[in-house]
């Protein structure tokens, strides 16, 4: 069968942990450091999927420079994203719907999974969820708990978007 290759981006508020979570999931490994890139930093992963050969092209933001709805060339051509908050900071919650919509508007059709991250910060794991939880329900699309940082359920969330991203893909 034809190797497929599909673009993802990471989208998400400043430090909730994008590019860690890229880094986890290609590399298998965490840095406590900031970790700054210049630019799109894009990686790229092979996996298998429903018999279908997947090359997952990765896009990721520099540390510091957000997407902001300027740049529609990140977003441009995405089969899918994966929107990323911080579950310690609420604040990084309610951001995530413009950013689906963005995401959709561009590319019609396109797979939206949530990232809730640093569950391993998390103590009372409900009262943390309650307000992302209500967004996603909003915007119709699955919401995981993450860590970067220990590696928890990190390769399932983006297999999930990666099964979203197959042809006549009916899983999820
Ligand atoms: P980005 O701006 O969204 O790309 O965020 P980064 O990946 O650069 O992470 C921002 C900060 O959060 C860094 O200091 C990371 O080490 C830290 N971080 C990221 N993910 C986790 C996580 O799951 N758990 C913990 N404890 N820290 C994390
Ligand atoms: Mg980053």
């Amino acid at each position: 069968m034809q190797p497929i290759h599909r673009k993802i981006c990471l989208l998400g508020d400043f430090a909730v942990g994008k590019t860690s979570l890229v880094r986890r999931y290609v590399e298998g490994s965490f840095d406590d450091r900031y970790l700054s890139t210049i630019g799109v930093k894009v990686s790229r992963k092979v996996l298998t999927r429903q018999q279908h050969q997947l090359h997952l092209i990765i896009w990721d933001l520099a540390g510091g420079e957000e997407f902001s709805g300027q740049d529609r060339n990140y977003l441009r051509g995405a089969a899918g994203a994966l929107l990323v908050c911080d579950l310690t900071r609420p604040e990084t919650f309610p951001i995530l719907s413009a950013y689906a919509r963005q995401l959709v508007e561009l590319n019609p059709g396109a797979a939206v999974v949530v990232a809730g991250n640093k569950l391993d910060l998390v103590g009372d794991v409900p009262a943390a969820v309650a307000g992302v939880e209500a967004i996603c329900r909003e915007l119709a699309c699955s919401f995981l708990l993450t860590s970067a940082k220990t590696g928890e359920n990190v390769e399932e969330t983006i297999d999930l978007l990666a099964d979203r991203l197959i042809p006549d893909g009916t899983l999820g």
